[in-house]
């Protein structure tokens, strides 16, 4: 039987602070819980703060990842008939038969991508994300990286996600329709690149455009089909892949549509 890898599996951790400006896990949990109950109904920061401890008991202990996770309203991305699921950890349908991922999904490949060898001095520089969807994880990548480059194929998402994002004015996101299979030479070098749909192997592009010291997270399935989360480092001496857990993607295709 495959041994799913401990989660997460050990990798170059990104910093996450300095002992004069203590920024731990602890303390982002603690900032989260807001103050006084906000009112009836749908308290978006109570849940999201919930759904923050979840992900550091899954094993997500990047303060930086969990504060932009808090950051980011969720229930912003999906349908109104699914507000009040959109804390679960759960993926969810955003139409033409595409999800929303699990947030411990995009929490656990973010804090990957920090831990690019040229993110851990200067933090996390370009990025590339392949399947913009509607636009969530892109908005999370938007408080971590300089710049977000991310590529939809499917006309109806990418102008779904614009009109998500347009109100968080997040000046450092581009959104691309094309075929993420290319990458996006423009944007090009990557400190990080993240695919969130899965395919059977990783197109060259996708390493030609990744920077020295940058990393790529994204899913490919193997032999037997199954999708399995890949990390590969660009070295001075060449690329170096780990093969880690066991994931669920949707699939990664070519041409725009
Ligand atoms: N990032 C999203 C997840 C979207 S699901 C989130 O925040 O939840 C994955 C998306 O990848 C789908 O919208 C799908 O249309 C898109 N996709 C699949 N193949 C692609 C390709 N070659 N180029 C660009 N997008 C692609």
């Amino acid at each position: 039987m495959h041994r799913r890898p401990g989660f997460p599996a050990r990798l170059d951790r990104p910093q996450t602070g300095t002992a004069a400006a203590p920024n731990t896990a602890a303390r982002v949990l603690r900032e989260a819980q807001p103050a006084t109950p906000q009112g009836v109904g749908l308290d978006s920061a109570a849940v999201r703060a919930r759904m923050l401890q979840r992900l550091a008991a899954a094993g997500i202990n990047a303060a930086p990842v969990l504060r932009a996770m808090g950051a980011v309203e969720r229930h912003r991305f999906v349908d109104t008939a699914l507000v009040n699921q959109a804390y679960e950890d759960t993926s969810l349908p955003i139409g033409l038969g595409q999800t929303i991922s699990k947030p411990s999904v995009v929490a656990r490949m973010i804090e990957l991508l920090l831990g690019a060898p040229c993110a851990q001095a200067g933090g996390l520089g370009r990025v590339l994300e392949v399947g913009t969807g509607c636009g969530y994880q892109a908005a999370v990548l938007a408080r971590l990286a300089r710049e977000v480059y991310t590529v939809e194929r499917l006309r109806a998402l990418h102008e779904k996600a614009r009109e998500y994002l347009r109100p968080l004015r997040l000046a450092n996101v581009h959104l691309i329709l094309g075929d993420g299979m290319l990458g996006y030479a423009a944007g090009a070098p990557y400190a990080g690149i993240i695919s969130a749909a899965g395919g059977d192997s990783l197109p060259q592009q996708w390493y030609e455009q990744l920077a020295v010291g940058g990393r790529l997270v994204a899913p490919m399935a193997g032999a037997d089909g199954r999708q399995l989360l890949l990390v590969v480092d660009k070295t001075p001496q060449g690329l170096k892949q780990s093969v880690l857990e066991a994931v669920h993607f949707v699939p990664l295709k070519s041409g725009v549509a």
